[in-house]
């Protein structure tokens, strides 16, 4: 095989990055626009040692999992991956990739996993479902101004106003924003040159309060005519808070530091079960409001609170969880590294009620082996949420020292998941539930929550983190390489 040739491929799985994978001559081909099932030509477009890069050519017969994408640019757009597959398929998949990287990575039996795992928790209605969306916007090559996402790893904005994952308001909103800008010959910034004034909109819509908070990220201090834009945006019902972003730095970050409040209040305000948290532009807030209630819903069922337990729940964002799980608790412990999160967490639980949570700001990997070590902190349930590198080898032994009897582990990378779970499972906790939950639809990634058990103290001799650490360089030299490869 090389560069040009065109092959017969048959599409067996799909990539973390949303690419279909077949293999030819042993080596794994990856190629875009596929779903599981197709048969197809492909004309490979990049070698490499161990695998490749092919451009779909043909569909020689297309898997009975396709259907036609209802968002008409689903295929240039880089937010969804897999809208050309079946929801019912996409489930099935995902639930697939959990339990292949606890067997492969992990070292899990199947017969143990057949066990554990229960069905993955999907949505009734897998569209519309975001509560907040982020528009670049830019110029096309005829100098209009353009309004959408960007093509998969790539920065040309595919112009749409109205996704379908997102609410029905983004377009309104979108279409004042434009307008005004029109009018008042605003230029939409540029990243190339760094010139021009607006680069992004960000619209978060709140699930059950319907609060709508608008943020114009800006390379500037003000906006040309902001009260007239003000006028127009508050005649929108549901209007909550309007803020202005200053981010005049040269990076794809979307937010900058500073923020200067145009109009309402400095945060808005959603519900999660009977807990209000107020959400400042810069918070980590779960984008899936319907799954995020079966999530948590999830987690409190796994931790199994009678109300007396003491509680650490580490990379706890806004405390989103900590609130939720402190109401059955005796006491809550949040770890975040990001303070504006914390000062978030502290508002919440103060509006709230709850006085028996407590934050602390610092990597989950500094304060939890300290804390243990100045002053003997203990826990009956630990719960971790940790980003998709997973945990550090700090935060794990720590947690095997604290010996909680439940561990309540939920990942949005079930390959680290895997790696973590194995070192945990060697150190005497067991696996006894595990639940992946679709946060995602249209999306490739998945979240999964699994319940740990300590069953001993034993230790087993197996170093399995460093073991697995080899296994996972692997996996990340991958996924980069697909990052790299631009596939028009
Ligand atoms: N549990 C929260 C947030 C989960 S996202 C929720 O459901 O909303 C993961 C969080 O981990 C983010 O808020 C991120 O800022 C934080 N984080 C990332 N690395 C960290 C580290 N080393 N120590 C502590 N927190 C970290």
């Amino acid at each position: 095989m090389k560069k040009d040739d065109v092959i017969q491929l048959k599409i067996e799985d799909i990539s973390s990055e949303g690419l279909g994978i077949g293999h030819q001559e042993g080596m794994a081909v990856f190629v875009k626009d596929t779903v599981i099932g197709d048969e197809i030509t492909a004309k490979i477009i990049k070698m490499k040692k161990t695998y490749a890069f092919g451009r779909l050519m043909e569909l020689l017969s297309p898997s009975p999992d396709r259907v036609e994408p209802v968002c008409p640019v689903a295929r240039q757009c880089g937010g969804c991956q897999l809208q050309a597959m079946d929801y019912p398929a996409q489930l099935r998949f995902k639930e697939n990739k959990v339990k292949n990287n606890l067997m492969r990575i992990g070292g899990f039996p199947e017969g143990v996993l057949e066990r554990v795992m229960e069905p993955i928790i999907g949505m009734k209605n897998p569209f519309r479902y975001r509560n907040k969306a982020q528009f670049p916007i830019g110029t096309d090559r005829e100098g209009r101004l353009v309004a959408g996402f960007y093509a998969g790893h790539t920065h040309c904005i595919i112009d749409n106003h109205d996704c379908v994952l997102g609410v029905k308001e983004n377009e309104e909103i979108l279409e004042i924003v434009l307008d005004h800008m029109r009018r008042c010959r605003i230029d939409a910034y540029d990243e190339r040159t760094g010139r021009g004034l607006v680069r992004h909109v960000m619209i978060r819509c709140g699930y059950h309060t319907g609060q709508i908070m608008v943020c114009l990220v800006i390379n500037g201090k003000k906006l040309p005519e902001e009260s007239l834009l003000v006028q127009r945006l508050t005649r929108l019902p549901g209007m909550t808070s309007i803020v202005i972003n200053i981010n005049r730095e040269n990076t794809n970050v979307i937010l900058g530091r500073e923020n200067r409040l145009l109009w309402g209040r400095e945060y808005m305000e959603d519900f999660i079960g009977d807990i209000k948290y107020q959400i400042s532009p810069r918070s980590f807030y779960q984008v899936n409001p319907v799954q995020t209630e079966k999530l948590y819903g999830t987690v409190l069922e796994f931790a199994g609170l009678n109300g007396s337990e003491t509680v650490w729940d580490l990379y706890c964002g806004i405390g989103t969880i900590s609130l939720f799980l402190a109401k059955q608790a005796g006491k809550v412990y949040g770890v975040e590294i990001v303070p504006e999160a914390i000062a978030d967490a502290k508002r919440n639980a103060a509006a709230n009620g709850l006085g028996n949570v407590e934050f602390y700001v610092g990597k989950a990997e500094d304060v939890l082996p300290e804390k243990y070590r100045t002053e003997g902190i203990r826990a009956d349930v630990i719960v971790i949420d940790p980003p998709r590198k997973g945990c550090q080898k700090p935060v794990l032994d720590t947690m095997v020292k604290m010996a909680p009897d439940r561990i309540v582990y939920v990942s949005c990378d079930s390959a680290t998941l895997a790696r973590d779970l194995a070192y945990l499972c060697g150190c005497g906790y067991e696996l006894e539930r595990v639940r992946a939950t679709d946060m995602f639809p249209m999306g490739c990634h998945v979240e999964t929550i699994v319940k740990l058990v300590r069953k001993s103290n034993r230790k087993s001799k197996l170093n399995t983190y460093v073991k697995l650490s080899l296994d996972m360089e692997d996996y990340y030299r991958i996924k980069n390489a697909e990052g790299d490869a631009k596939i028009e």
